[in-house]
Order: structure tokens, then C-alpha cells, then sequence
């Protein structure tokens, strides 16, 4: 029988790599909701779709088509999934991304993943309002400077210097605050943890150590 696991947490925390992976050593399949919002959102932006007009939103979410398929996010058959990772889009998607308009659109796309065998699905509302009925949830979370030096590592390939002033690693640091505030602060899907989740901080975790706690968990689960 099919299961799903869901992921949520704060921008930067890891949950896409450690998702990615833990699907992979599951041997499921992986859904990136995030980058479903995000796909939507640069669509959106692009075509001036401004996110105060709901009933031009309304008309314009139902002429576009999101589809996930062999790891690519396309639009309308366009694939966007080098266009989503910008520090323009992280901003975009979190404007569009707090409108009701826009996750009751949205819903229907990530439920639907489901039918094609089991996930491990990673967002922000996942565990609570898109699969509230999954088998294992977790929230996964990590304070703004580790999470920082994170995204600072990706985008250099080296470790953020912090007894220099590095006005990069500073505009992340501002840039993930900014984020958490918005979608945290946001009246439709405000991040929480879902009822039932397994909590984990992994500020002073590796990758490994978290994916070990996560696959020790979901085989426990999955042997009761
Ligand atoms: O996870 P990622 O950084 O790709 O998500 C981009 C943005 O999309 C988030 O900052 C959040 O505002 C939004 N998002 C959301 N619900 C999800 C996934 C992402 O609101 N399930």
C-alpha cells in the first residue's frame, strides 16, 4: 500500500536535500511543492499578474498547467526549473504564495501526486492541510545563521568567513528573517508544525545524522 511522508519547515532548513534523498533511499517517489509555488509565481509575475487583483488571478491560475515530471517543473510545457532558483523568485513565491487563491488552486496538483505510488513530500503546509492523513510527518528546523552558512555554502561553494563582515552572507541572513516572517506571519497557511509531527532542529546536525533520524524513524513507522 502507498504512503506518503511530509517534510515541513522554515526556508534553508534542508528539507529539500534531505527529501530528495530519503525518497531516494526509499525508493519513492519525491514532490518539491515549493516548487510548484514557485513555478506559479514566476509565471504570474511574468504575465503582470498582480497579486491585489483576485479576480484577474482567478482567470489567469486557470489557464496555466503545472506539471512535475522526471525531476522538471514545467508550465504549460515550458520548463522553468533553472528559472525558480532565484533570489527573485524565493521573494516572488512567498508574495503569491500567501493568497488563498493560489493554494486552493495549488491544492489539487500536490494531492494528486499521490496517485502515482509513495511520497516523500516537503513544503510548508504538507503535513497539515494537503496530507493530513500522512504516515510519518516531520517539521525540520534550524536557526537563521545556520541556516545562512547553509545557503551561503550553496551559492559559493565556501564556508561564510563571520569574523569578517560579508555583505553576502549578511544579505541571506536578512533575506531568510524576512522569509520566515512573511510565512509565518501570513493568514492562509501560516507555517506551524502539524499536529503529530516529529520536531527536529539540526543547527549543529550533518546532513547524514539528519537523514539517518528521518529513514530510523519512517521504518519504524512503516513496521508497526
Ligand atoms: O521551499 P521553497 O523555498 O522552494 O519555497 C518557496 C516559497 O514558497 C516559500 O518561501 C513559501 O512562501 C512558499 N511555499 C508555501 N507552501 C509550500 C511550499 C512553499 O507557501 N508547501
Amino acid at each position: 500500500m502507498s504512503y506518503v511522508i511530509t517534510i515541513d519547515g522554515p526556508a534553508g532548513a534542508g528539507k529539500s536535500t534531505i527529501a530528495k534523498r530519503a525518497a531516494q533511499e526509499l525508493g519513492i517517489n519525491y514532490l518539491d511543492t515549493g516548487a510548484i509555488y514557485r513555478a506559479i509565481a514566476l509565471i504570474l509575475a511574468e504575465a503582470e499578474v498582480k497579486p491585489g487583483n483576485e479576480e484577474y488571478l482567478r482567470e489567469a491560475l486557470s489557464k496555466i498547467r503545472v506539471e512535475l515530471r522526471d525531476g522538471k517543473v514545467l508550465v504549460n510545457d515550458f520548463d522553468v526549473s533553472g528559472e525558480i532558483r532565484t533570489p527573485e523568485v524565493d521573494e516572488l513565491a512567498s508574495v503569491y504564495s500567501a493568497l488563498p487563491v493560489v493554494r486552493q488552486a495549488l491544492l489539487g496538483l500536490q494531492q494528486e501526486q499521490e496517485k502515482h505510488g509513495s511520497i516523500v513530500a516537503e513544503g510548508r503546509d504538507v503535513g497539515s492541510v494537503v496530507f493530513p492523513n500522512a504516515r510519518v510527518k516531520f517539521f525540520l528546523t534550524a536557526s537563521p545563521e545556520a541556516r545562512a552558512r547553509r545557503r551561503y555554502f550553496q551559492r559559493t561553494g565556501k564556508e561564510a568567513d563571520l569574523s569578517q563582515s560579508d555583505t553576502e552572507y549578511g544579505e541571506i541572513l536578512s533575506a531568510i528573517i524576512e522569509r520566515d516572517k512573511n510565512d509565518s506571519t501570513r493568514d492562509t497557511a501560516p507555517l506551524s508544525i502539524p499536529e503529530g509531527a516529529v520536531y527536529l532542529d539540526t543547527s549543529d546536525m550533518t546532513e547524514n545524522q539528519v537523514l539517518s533520524f528521518i529513514l530510523d524513524h519512517v521504518k519504524a513507522a512503516l513496521s508497526q
